[in-house]
Order: structure tokens, then sequence, then C-alpha cells
């Protein structure tokens, strides 16, 4: 059933490799349970990141190639009683950009066991929803910011919407979504002078900032290693004006990397997932909006479970599909490796 991108894949039945253990959950050949669905909910945005898509935004999915509401339930609910996922991080694309979205959380809250559910978005609209979010289910929430300055969020994200992304994290604060989490990309010469005001700013709101090293995820295939501001340049930057410790919480499949800030108990957390990688610990499974499963950020080949889904296939045989899909799951993303190719998705189609 894995096909490479872009390949029609046809309806599968079980197709169990028989190498492959007879257990219930999403078990790959290294040892690994995934535990942890991260689902795209739309490819669409309402911001242009410049690390992330062009100007122009991209040619969207169609609308009859996504999921509907009804297909995406399901999935979940085969995920979460027949796979064992426990946590749902629901992203995009920009999530709040879809429509109904409320009614999705509300139908996976009310699954048994009760999975923890989490959402990312760059807060456009946050301040009105937060409210309405929380009432659906809703746990916590990561908000995307990389800048301070106005006129820097404008450049970034060639939107000049800033007062509405710090007004969104207030909001989702104020409405229990905590701890709220900050996303920060830091480009080179952009906004690298920034690491320790944005941290300044967590620390005074209570809010938990974590850094993303840059990834060769953009769509316009612009990302270049030697100008990736590191993990340790991070750092570096923040020590100047706090004392860091590495925190001595045990980390599990979390991809940020802790560190207590001024002998705590705030933390600030980087995901190294270039120079530092931790795909040895990984817990995640993917689920595009066109409902394709990937086993990695950086996997280059996909499962269709919509056509499985529009072909009549039973929750038996999606679940096997989706277990066979992620015993094949490669032991790294392989960025260091000399045949390393991005994948054909950016980011932005995948979920981040
Ligand atoms: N639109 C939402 C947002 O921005 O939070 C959700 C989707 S976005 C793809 C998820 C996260 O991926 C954001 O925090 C964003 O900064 C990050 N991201 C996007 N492109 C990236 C890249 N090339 N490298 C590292 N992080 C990236
Ligand atoms: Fe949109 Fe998020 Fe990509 Fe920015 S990072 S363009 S907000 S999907």
């Amino acid at each position: 059933m894995t096909t490479e991108l872009g390949l029609p894949s046809p309806r599968g039945g079980t197709s169990r490799d028989p190498a492959r253990p007879a257990d219930p959950r999403l078990v790959d050949g290294f040892g690994r349970v995934a535990t942890d669905l991260r689902i795209s909910l739309t490819d669409r945005c309402n911001l242009r990141c410049t690390y992330c898509m062009p100007a122009e935004g991209l040619d969207w999915m169609p609308r009859s190639e996504q999921l509907t509401d009804d297909e995406l339930n399901r999935l979940i609910a085969v995920a979460v009683h027949d796979l064992g996922i426990e946590e749902l991080r629901f992203t995009g694309g920009e999530p709040l950009l879809r429509r109904g979205l409320e009614e999705i959380f509300s139908a996976a809250s009310a699954l048994e066991p009760r999975p923890d559910i989490s959402l990312t978005t760059n807060g456009i609209g946050l301040a009105r929803r937060a409210e309405a979010l929380a009432a659906s289910g809703v746990n916590r929430l990561n908000v995307s910011m990389d800048t301070l300055r106005p006129e820097r969020f404008a450049r970034i994200t060639r939107r000049d919407r800033l007062s509405d992304v710090i007004d969104g994290m207030a909001a989702a604060h104020a409405a229990g979504l905590s701890p709220v989490k900050i996303n920060t990309v830091l480009l080179r010469g952009v906004n690298d002078d920034e690491a320790a005001d944005l941290l300044e700013f967590a620390l005074t709101h209570g809010y938990q900032l974590r850094f993303i090293e840059q990834m060769p995820l953009d769509a316009q295939h612009g990302w270049r290693r030697t100008e990736m501001i590191t993990a340790d340049e991070i750092l570096a930057r923040l020590e100047e004006r706090f004392v860091l410790t590495p925190s001595d919480e045990d980390r599990g499949g979390a991809p940020a990397e802790r560190f207590v800030v001024n002998g705590g108990p705030a933390t600030v957390g980087v995901i190294a997932s270039v120079t530092r990688p931790f795909c040895g610990a990984c817990d995640r499974t993917r689920l595009t909006a066109d409902g394709q499963v990937r086993t990695c950020l950086f996997a280059t080949g996909e499962t269709d479970l919509r056509a499985m889904l529009r072909g009549g296939a039973t929750d038996a045989e999606i679940a096997d599909v989706w277990r066979d899909a992620m015993w094949g799951k490669k032991a790294g993303h392989g960025i260091d490796d000399p045949g390393f190719l991005q994948p054909a998705r950016p980011m932005s189609a995948i979920g981040g």
C-alpha cells in the first residue's frame, strides 16, 4: 500500500508483513511505538512565512481530495480505539481555517480513552475563538511567533498581523489552554538577534518558548544548512542573558530538549531536528489533510487511507494497513545522508 508520491494506490485489504509482530499498536522495525498522531486539517494558510512557502502561496489541495469531517473522525477513532494513539495534535497549513474544526475536536474528545488534544496555529483569529476551542475539548495550544517587532513580523510572514498573534496567545491563556507554547524559527540576519527578547516575553507572560531549527521542508527548496541557525547558536545567544541548565525531566519522545532558566521553574525548549536529531525516540505518526499516512516529516512515500475509506474498507483493514505503514518507518530522517532528498510535500501540506 505504500506508494511513491503522486501515484494512485489500489484499495487494499489486510497486507500484513509476516515479520511484523501481532501487536495492535503502531510498532516499527526499530522497537518504537507511535502514540502521538499529528493531523493536518488543511494545507491552506493565511500567512506566507518565507521559510515555509512562496509569497504567492501554493496550489491548494482541491476540496474533493481533502478528507470530509466524517472520514477524518473515522480515522481518528480507528487510531485511538484500534492503534493505541494517546495524543492528537492538529495542525496544517493553518488549522483555524478549517470550517467546523470545533466539531472535529468535540468528536475526538468524546472518544474512550480520551486522547490529549492540542493544536499548532499561527494565532490569526485565535483571540475570538479561544473560548470555543477550549469548550470543544482542546487541551493545549502552540502558537507560532518568530519576532516581537511588527515590521519584522510583516517581513517574515508577509502579513502585518503581529498584534493578532499576541492577542490570540493572551486569549488562549485566559481560556485555560495552558501552557501556551510559542514556536519560534530563527533566521540568520532576520530575527536571530531576538532569542533572548523572545524568552523574556515568554517568561513575563507565563508562556513556554521553544525554538525550532529551520528544516529543509520549505516549498521553494531554499533551505541551506550553512545558513540555518543551529541549536548551539540559539543556546549561546540565550546564555548572554540567562543561566540555562539542562532539565533532568525525562524527555520521552518529546522533540524539544528542555533547559531550566535561571534556576527554574521556567524552561525553554530547543527542537534541534537537524543538528541533534531525536529520531531514536520518535513516537509520531502523521495524517495529511488528504488522508495519507506519513511515518516521518521527511518520508518520501505515503500510505493512502483515503482510497481505502472511499473504497469501502473496514476499520480493521484500515488499522492493519496503518500498522504495516509504520512497521516500515525508517530509523532516521537522513538529512545528513549524502543521498538525502527533500520530500515532495512541503511542511504546510504535511502538517508540522
Ligand atoms: N500554520 C501553523 C503555524 O504556523 O503554527 C501550523 C503549521 S506550521 C507548518 C507548524 C510549525 O512549523 C510552525 O511553528 C512553523 O514555524 C514551523 N515551520 C514551518 N516551516 C518550517 C521549516 N522549514 N523549518 C522549521 N519549522 C518550520
Ligand atoms: Fe502558514 Fe504556518 Fe507555514 Fe507560516 S509556518 S506559512 S503560518 S503554515
